[in-house]
């Protein structure tokens, strides 16, 4: 038996004066195999006291506790412990600390970290399923590692923050994301979608090493709630709209403007890929067949002038030359007298300014496009969150993915 003792004691490899006193297997009437553990300090041996970490003498050994580990050969492992309490001149009697888990775990730190690389790719229901654990217990070390994640952030370097909001049940319930520009990682979720927002993410860099005046700048889309939150609460960061938003509105003004009968040679739904498809990403043919429809379609024509003349804007070389190009073209847009262009028309209006920083910032909201699709993957896998706090955790857990493999070591970053 010693041998075998010895065997799991170098699988486990857990610290001395810890050792494995015994190993047990037994099997279920469903053929089940089940493996205990027991691992104790040896009579005679002294403790870290966990108060001022001298080496003391034993005291007593009063709590049994055990602990789930990682499945050995498919068997469900389980380890258990007397914990012994130390008995330190300096601070009295103490229970020392285990080195396997953290306080009040019912998980070993292999264990929790191998659940955590499961919550990662799948619902948190699965993850249950798999490890015949109850979902409530997974969601609990879920929500501690997304705690542990927010307390350790350091922000001490954010100086451009992308802000996206996310519906997430139903249709008034909405996530607001913060994301650091540069390390492309999530910062901060809270409940709600307006200016409010932007006010609770205020407090929040003070808290983790960053000053909100060293943010220079903002990029989000035109909901005018976050640019006025944005504004009264970071007076003198710049504001960037993003020109992906701006693009999309101007593919969405086409598409909603009615033209009346159409003429056309090829179906509708070609007709419509050649119109909303950017001119760089199609064939010669194609273009000829397109331009075509704009000849014999006078107003649908102009609606896609309209719209390839916004999306233009970008290429402009210098602010000058963009800034007459919009003003230019809020003019024109008014003067068709095209609802859905005179709509937009008002909307870059109003936001001039922000819509024209990009040539300054070059800022843009893709790397929050990147965290919505991953956002809504959670959802989906989960068929809906209805609690704001568990997908709060997610969005943290998911964003820092790339930092730690799957025992919990932090690896480099893959960007
Ligand atoms: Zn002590």
């Amino acid at each position: 038996m010693g041998e075998l003792n010895e065997f799991v004691d170098g699988l486990l490899n857990i610290e001395d004066p810890w050792k494995v006193a015994d190993v047990t297997r037994t099997v279920d009437r469903d053929g089940r195999g089940e493996v205990r553990i027991r691992v104790e300090v040896p009579f005679g041996h002294t403790v870290r006291c966990s108060g001022c970490g001298r080496e003391c003498k034993v005291r007593d050994r009063p709590n049994e506790r055990t602990w789930r580990e990682l499945d050995m050969v498919g068997n469900k492992t389980l380890i258990h412990a007397r914990i012994p309490r130390s008995d330190c001149p300096e601070c009295g009697v103490k229970q020392i600390g285990i080195p396997w888990a953290r306080e009040n775990s019912r998980f070993t730190l292999q264990m929790e970290s191998f659940i955590m690389a499961m919550v990662r790719q799948m619902p948190v229901a699965t993850a249950a399923d798999q490890t015949g654990e109850v979902p409530n217990r997974i969601w609990r070390i879920a929500e501690r590692y997304a705690s542990d994640l927010v307390r350790t952030l350091d922000l001490s370097s954010v100086r451009k923050v992308g802000a996206d909001e996310k519906c997430f049940s139903g249709r008034d319930s909405f996530l607001t994301v913060f994301a650091d520009l540069d390390t492309h990682r999530i910062i901060f979720v809270t409940e709600g979608k307006d200016s409010g927002t932007v006010g609770k993410f205020k407090r929040f860099p003070a808290k983790h090493g960053g000053n909100t005046g060293n943010i220079s700048d903002f990029s989000c889309d035109f909901g005018s709630a976050f640019i006025s939150g944005i504004r009264k609460h970071f007076r003198f960061s710049g504001i960037t709209c993003d020109r992906f938003h701006l693009v999309k509105m101007a593919n969405e003004a086409l598409n909603d403007t009615k033209c009346g009968e159409l003429k056309l040679s090829v179906n509708r739904m070609k007709a419509k890929y050649l119109l909303l498809r950017n001119d760089r990403n199609i064939s010669d043919g194609d273009r000829e067949t397109r331009d075509r429809i704009c000849r014999d379609n006078e107003i649908l024509g102009i609606a896609y002038r309209l719209k390839e003349s916004l999306c233009s804007l970008y290429s402009m070389g210098d602010l000058y030359s963009a800034e007459q190009h919009l003003k230019g073209w809020i003019q024109w847009a008014r003067f068709t007298g095209m609802y859905h262009f005179v709509k937009l028309a008002d909307t870059a209006e109003r936001h001039t300014a922000c819509i024209l920083q990009w040539f300054t910032s070059r800022l843009t909201n893709a790397v929050l496009e990147g965290t919505n699709s991953m956002i809504s993957q959670i959802k989906n896998r989960a068929r809906g969150f209805h609690k704001a706090g568990s997908l709060i955790s997610m969005c943290y857990i998911v964003s820092a993915q790339e930092k730690t493999d799957m025992y919990g070591r932090v690896c480099e970053c893959r960007r």
